[in-house]
């Protein structure tokens, strides 16, 4: 993916901030921080999402997480974070490799939390929903 932004900083073609490294996995700060220390980690190898993620990665991707947020939290002097992933185009997803977000947070600093992300109640009940999931599970 010679045109893909993460690939080239994978790759080192381009520069980043890089706050860790693990055999798969790269940690960057973001080049427009919403908050100080607004980090990402992606895959070294072009994954569009998690989706595509092997199964056998999961294990270091998480510890790259964890590592990365307990260093944010120590440079930062604080214990929360919003920690995620917008999957998909619609979930707001500009660049199409795998990248989680983390974002070190404070006290009136502006944000929410994850529920604040979107609005948009369900119209059907908690059990219709629920026998969609199934149905789908057994397709
Ligand atoms: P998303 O795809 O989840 O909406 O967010 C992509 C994120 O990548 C954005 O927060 C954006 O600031 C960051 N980003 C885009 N291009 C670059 C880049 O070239 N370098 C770095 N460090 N971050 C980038
Ligand atoms: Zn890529």
């Amino acid at each position: 993916m010679d045109d893909c932004i993460f690939c080239r900083i994978a790759k080192k073609e381009i520069e980043a901030y890089i706050i860790k490294e693990s055999d798969k996995f790269l940690a960057f700060l973001d080049i427009h921080p919403h908050s100080p220390g607004h980090s990402l980690v992606i895959s070294k190898e072009h994954f569009v999402n998690l989706l595509e993620l092997p199964d056998n990665y999961g294990n270091e991707f998480l510890q790259v997480v964890k590592e990365v947020s307990t260093l944010l939290g120590k440079a930062f002097e604080t214990d929360s974070l919003t920690i995620g992933i917008n999957n998909g185009v619609l979930a707001g997803q500009a660049v199409l490799h795998l990248h989680l977000h983390l974002i070190p947070r404070f006290k009136n600093d502006g944000g929410g939390s994850i529920h604040s992300v979107v609005f948009n109640k369900p119209k059907e009940s908690l059990e219709e929903i629920y026998l969609k999931i199934k149905n789908a599970s057994q397709s």
